[in-house]
């Protein structure tokens, strides 16, 4: 999106030492994910009294500009393409606005190649780099910020630009960022038959973001595509009503559940399962139920999360409605910690719970660390 004439470089606070003499741009730019926001913030901060100007962007911002604003001189709420250039025009004349926010969400066919010479991948324990063909999407799971940030509709990258893109992809493994392609059913499955094929000339192993749901598409054809396109894992989020009956023991759900993992299974493609603790519907004898679900179906990599109110999102909306949110200090949005007041059991209770899943779970899988697969979801 930056002209060649302007220099840019790339940080990131979670594995580089930030040391404030050091940095010498102009234009400071700084992704907010919701609970990273206190430590970006403190960053902004920190940039703005060395008189620098700061920018910031991201899912966090673009539902809470105002609250960015008192950290930053502009705030970019949704997509940047298309008025990035724009604000550097601004910036170059000394007038650039508070906000920033296109009219309409931008045609994925105007989104630029990104300039990945910038990002280390090696910098990372197991290098992968990252890929987004689509933006939008068309559920609207309870957690989940994307309908509200990029709209309720998927737009697609057209897959000559993903073919442009992968032909200069400098890492080894790609990990697609997006949420739908195995789980939203028969109408976008001819563009994602078509990317599995383009994946498949590239014969670069592949990681797949999941969403919330188990994967709908699972006949012999649509494995085999997988496979060829070397496709070794996906990442699925356990919070649909089929996981939530195989959890609860329901053996016909059970049974449903395995039939679909087994063939993921014989396809070579392993599944990250990220289970929801803390709904309304779970009470005490969940961790037990969790534990014995896991065995059954042989799952060897598991993450346990707390539910959490994005802002926005419904299930933001439903607590606040219900007078359950507890607070928002952002850096608690993370999964490990109730940042409402569940239906079945106290705060303190569920987070205690939840740690003991962790131990539980993988006191018994200590091994899983050393495997390179896990060693990418860890980075991601
Ligand atoms: S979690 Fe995934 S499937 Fe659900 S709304 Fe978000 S992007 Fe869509």
């Amino acid at each position: 999106m930056t002209p060649q004439e302007i220099e840019i470089g790339f940080v990131d606070d979670r594995i580089d030492e930030i040391k404030m003499n050091d940095l010498d741009a102009d234009l400071y730019c700084l992704h907010v994910k919701t609970e990273m926001a206190p430590r970006a913030y403190e960053l902004a901060d920190q940039l703005r009294a060395a008189g620098k100007t700061v920018i910031l962007g991201g899912l966090h911002v673009t539902y809470r500009p105002e609250e960015a604003k008192q950290h930053a001189d502009v705030v970019f709420i949704g997509d940047a393409e298309g008025i990035w250039q724009q604000m550097l025009s601004d910036y170059e004349a000394g007038s650039l606005k508070p906000f920033y926010r296109r009219e309409q969400p931008v045609d994925m066919s105007e989104v630029p190649i990104p300039e990945r010479s910038i990002y280390d991948a090696y910098s990372y324990s197991n290098p992968c780099n990252y890929l987004q063909v689509s933006r939008g999407c068309v559920l609207n799971c309870a957690g989940c910020p994307i309908p509200f940030a990029y709209g309720k509709r998927i737009r697609f990258r057209p897959l000559e630009l993903v073919e442009q893109e992968l032909c200069h992809f400098p890492s080894p493994t790609i990990y697609i960022t997006d949420d739908n392609m195995f789980f939203t059913g028969d109408s976008y499955a001819p563009y994602t038959d078509d990317l599995l094929r383009l994946l498949a000339r590239f014969e670069k192993p592949s990681s797949w973001a999941s969403a919330i749901g188990l994967p709908r598409r699972y006949d012999d054809a649509f494995m085999r595509l997988a496979k060829e396109a070397k496709v070794h894992s996906i990442y699925n989020v356990l919070y649909d009503s089929l996981s939530n009956r195989a959890i609860a023991g329901d053996p016909k759900a059970l049974d449903r559940f395995r039939e679909i993992y087994d063939r993921y299974g014989e396809a070579g493609i392993q599944i990250w399962m990220s289970v929801y603790v803390g709904t309304d519907e779970h009470d005490h004898g969940i961790a037990d139920k969790v534990l014995s679900f896991l065995q059954k179906v042989d799952a060897q990599l598991v993450e346990f999360v707390i539910p959490t109110p994005f802002p926005e999102t419904p299930l933001w909306h439903k607590v606040i409605r219900e007078g359950r949110l507890l607070h928002t200090r952002w850096e608690d949005y993370d999964g490990l910690h109730s940042v409402y007041r569940p239906k079945h059991f106290a705060p303190e209770e569920l987070e205690e719970l939840v740690r003991g899943l962790w131990t539980g779970f993988y006191c018994t899988h200590p091994y899983i660390f050393d495997r390179d697969d896990v060693k990418v979801l860890l980075n991601s």
